[in-house]
């Protein structure tokens, strides 16, 4: 008989065992994922984009996306082809379309900051000014699957957030376009679009080229070619994140149907063969009941294959003794994802500090996130939940500090001043300060 068919496809694990903490750790353990090899590809991609500019992207762009253009010109859509994309879609997809945008832009227009400003007693105004960067770079994934909820996801926040211009960039292996993928971008009010991928689109984009601007901001998901290279170009512009494969974290009170949370781990496996799943229980017979409907729902998946190697590579079945155990399994992972899918969800909520996305209850599938629930969901990945936030308006918007002070405001601070800066001996500083003391 084969591996296949005895081996349960997850892992099954208990917090009673006794190396439980280990196999959590290893379960957890995302460094296997970036390697050697990667990085130096990545650093000769970048290197030569940098050096030679358009010539480099379409040449890269012709190797790794099997095309045959001779210019930059060939990979640029116009305005007037996202339009037509849009207006000639199927009336079904572009409602759909629509609708997801505008619950994502409503919901995003609530994160909007605000400006303030405020005087002190000695007359000093004090405040902080928020401004939009000037270009930002949308980087839509399109090697294995085209994802128009991602060009929504990531250009909407830069629109509400006053971004002057939305730069996108996505592959399109073999030349195969997406008209969803056009249509959201003229729905999210994209500026340009570059049919390139990869390590050489986050080049092109963080160094300009003849032909693609320079950006201040380069955001969105990716496979491991496009993180390395955010990762490298980070300092010359700005990143929302490294995103690691997707995860999600179902916590079950055992009341919801087997078969639901079996397709809710499917739904998150079937991104790629490192996505991860687990699921968390303290009731025995029904994680008993969701692996059979796993073993039973399997074969009849479009993409089996991807979700079997996620499950088996990656995935969980975690039983642990109680509610308390379950929201302390939570804060340890961290997950992007996390389904509480429980009888009284809000009454979780204040003890669950770690997660990206919280869907409550039984109905909130995380698919209905991903596309069009409203917030984000390009989310902090592998454990990062711990230090980071969904990715926002507040990504394309940076602050400046404003100090504007009175005659009497500047005496008052330059007592100070001058004390402090002769006591770091910068009588620059203090001499500064001092000539603007009233005696
Ligand atoms: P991609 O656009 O990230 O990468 C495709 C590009 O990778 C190609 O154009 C090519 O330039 C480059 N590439 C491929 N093989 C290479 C090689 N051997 N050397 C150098 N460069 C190479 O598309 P993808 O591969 O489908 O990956 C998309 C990823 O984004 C998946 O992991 C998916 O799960 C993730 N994703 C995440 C979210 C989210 O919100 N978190 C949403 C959608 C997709």
């Amino acid at each position: 008989m084969s591996d296949t068919a005895t081996t349960p496809t997850v892992a099954r694990l208990s917090t009673r065992d006794v190396d439980f903490a280990q196999r959590l750790d290893a379960l957890l353990d995302w460094s296997g994922v970036s390697d050697h090899a990667v990085q130096q590809r990545v650093d000769s991609i970048l290197a030569k984009v940098k050096q030679q500019g358009d010539v480099a992207v379409v040449e890269t762009t012709n190797h790794f996306d099997r095309l045959s253009v001779s210019s930059m010109s060939e990979l640029q859509l116009t305005p007037e082809q996202l339009k037509q994309s849009f207006d000639s879609l199927p009336a079904a997809k572009r409602d759909a379309l629509t609708f997801a945008a505008e619950r994502i832009r409503s919901y995003h227009e609530r994160q909007k900051p605000e400006s303030w400003q405020y005087t002190e007693a000695d007359g000093t105004v004090l405040g902080q000014k928020v401004t939009p960067v000037d270009r930002a770079g949308i980087y839509v994934p399109g090697g294995k699957a085209a994802y128009p909820s991602s060009v929504l996801m990531n250009a909407i926040p830069a629109h509400v957030a006053g971004v002057k211009e939305i730069v996108m960039v996505v592959p399109t292996p073999d030349g195969v376009l997406n008209d969803m993928v056009l249509a959201a971008a003229h729905l999210a009010g994209v500026d340009y679009v570059f049919t390139i991928g990869g390590a050489q689109a986050i080049a092109a984009l963080a160094y300009g080229t003849e032909t693609v601007p320079r950006v201040d901001k380069i955001v969105g998901p990716g496979n491991i070619y496009v993180a390395t290279a955010k990762r490298a170009v980070f300092g010359q512009v700005g990143i929302d994140m490294i995103a690691g494969p997707s995860e999600i974290l179902v916590v079950s009170d055992g009341k919801t149907d087997p078969d639901w949370l079996a397709m809710d781990l499917f739904s998150q496996a079937e991104h790629d063969e490192d996505a991860q799943s687990i699921l968390v229980s303290w009731d025995v017979e029904h994680l008993q009941a969701v692996e059979d409907s796993i073993e039973r729902l399997l074969p009849t998946l479009e993409r089996e294959e991807i979700v079997r190697a996620s499950l088996r590579r990656r995935g969980a079945i975690i039983a642990c003794q109680d509610k308390q155990e379950a929201i302390a399994l939570i804060n340890r992972i961290a997950p992007e994802h996390l389904e509480l899918s429980v009888a009284e969800p809000e009454a979780w909520l204040e003890d669950v500090r770690h997660a990206g996305a919280i869907f409550m209850g039984r109905y909130t599938a995380e698919a209905l996130g991903d596309y069009c629930a409203g917030p984000n969901h390009v989310l902090p990945t592998s454990g990062t939940a711990r230090f980071s936030s969904p990715l926002g308006v507040y990504d394309f918007q940076k602050r400046s500090s404003i100090i504007h002070c009175s005659a009497e405001g500047a005496s008052a601070l330059g007592d100070v001043a001058s004390v402090l800066a002769r006591g770091e001996s910068l009588t620059a500083h203090a001499r500064s300060a001092e000539y603007r003391i009233r005696h």
